[in-house]
């Protein structure tokens, strides 16, 4: 039998149920591993936070943050936006994406028709460089396994790369973001390209960059639309 619709598969397993009662079989759930859902996600988000993060001394960022950046939002979000690091209003809350480049970035996420309590925000470098210099590459190999973990976690169905630091660090590449930018890239969680699971990744401009360079405003939005367009198609694919 040709099964095309939701429906045929709801009404051909109610048959068989109905079957399988008047045979006087009973209904044997089969197992298959479950899905954390949001509540456990969001604990397991808390517990790296908390055990991890907030005290980490792995790197020299240590001594001169304020405090850590985690990052926030839904903790079961389809999409996760990643940014650099932290930078002065960052560092003073506690909170990623809250100064100017992340008032820009609030405009483009409710431009997607999207709100920042749908999606999940966060930075591959947790502490604030000083004066907000570029994080070295020692930061970044010390501080990316939180982000990984946090994206193991969440398990979004897209990343959006913000700016050439994140998207060299998730798609370990040297290429330059104006050559990355554009299309989908794949995000493997084992950090080498071609092996185990991966997540679709488009990296798009910074939006301090895009405060600097208005004129690439309108590339960072074709590259939000290409992202919409992903998550139209994996919605009407299927239910996560
Ligand atoms: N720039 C970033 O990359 N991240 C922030 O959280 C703020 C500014």
């Amino acid at each position: 039998m040709e099964m095309t619709t939701l429906e045929d598969v709801r009404a051909a397993v109610l048959q068989q149920l109905r079957c399988d009662q008047l045979l006087g079989l009973k209904f044997v759930p089969l197992s298959r591993p479950q899905r954390p859902g949001l509540a456990e996600k969001q604990r397991r988000l808390a517990a790296l936070d908390e055990q991890s993060v907030r005290g980490c001394t792995k790197c020299r960022l240590c001594e001169t943050r304020t405090r850590t950046v985690f990052g926030q939002g839904n903790p079961a979000a389809r999409l996760v936006f990643v940014g650099e690091a932290p930078g002065f209003d960052e560092d003073k809350q506690g909170l990623a994406f809250v100064g100017k480049a992340g008032q820009l970035l609030t405009k483009m996420i409710e431009a997607m028709g999207l709100t920042r309590d749908d999606v999940y925000i966060c930075n591959v470098i947790k502490c604030r460089p000083p004066n907000n210099r570029e994080p070295a590459a020692d930061e970044i190999l010390s501080c990316s396994p939180y982000l990984r973990e946090q994206l193991c976690i969440i398990e979004p169905e897209v990343i959006v790369a913000l700016g050439s630091p994140a998207a060299k660090t998730l798609l370990n590449t040297a290429q330059s973001i104006g050559k990355l930018r554009g299309s989908f890239h794949e995000y493997f969680f084992s950090g080498v390209t071609g092996e185990g699971p991966c997540i679709p990744l488009m990296p798009t401009y910074h939006p301090a960059y895009l405060l600097r360079s208005p004129d690439e405003k309108r590339k960072s939005w074709d590259d939000l639309k290409l992202v919409m367009a992903m998550m139209e198609n994996s919605a009407a694919g299927g239910v996560r």
